[in-house]
């Protein structure tokens, strides 16, 4: 089994789901707040006073809560809610969501070092930050 293979079913996979209803099948509840953006509970369940901790950006279908950190695109949140691998958290979302991708053929393979998953973090916070500042350019320049 090679590892493009593995990939495109990922990538199959996160094509066929909306990360909000993902984060919603976890628990999270979301309202819209500007046209890509909903805010609402974190779906790892801490409390969260303003209720607005846990944002989803839907045109990049990634998501990130300021308040525990966690934050990545549709297995990352089922990794960190469901304590699974990425690989579980891929066999999860398919039985879940009823999506028509076999994945008994595959055997898992990938496991992030906690190095990977730091980067990952790392280039999410940021994406979000480029985004936030990227608005704030627009504001000014219009
Ligand atoms: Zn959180």
């Amino acid at each position: 089994m090679s590892n493009k293979i593995q990939g495109d079913i990922f990538k199959e996979v996160k094509s066929n789901l909306n990360i909000i209803d993902v984060a919603t099948r976890l628990g999270s509840h979301l309202n819209q707040q500007k046209r890509n953006t909903l805010v609402g509970t974190c779906p790892t369940g801490h409390p969260s006073k303003s209720k607005k901790s846990f944002e989803v950006n839907t045109s990049l279908q990634l998501c990130h809560c300021y308040n525990c950190k966690m934050g990545g695109d549709v297995f990352t949140i089922v990794e960190e809610v469901k304590k699974l691998s990425k690989w579980e958290s891929l066999k999860w979302l398919v039985k879940e969501f009823n999506l028509k991708i076999d994945t008994t053929k595959l055997q898992p393979s990938y496991k992030p070092t906690p190095e990977e998953i730091l980067e990952k973090n790392t280039l999410i916070n940021r994406s979000f930050l480029l985004e936030k500042n990227s608005r704030y350019w627009k504001r000014s320049v219009i």
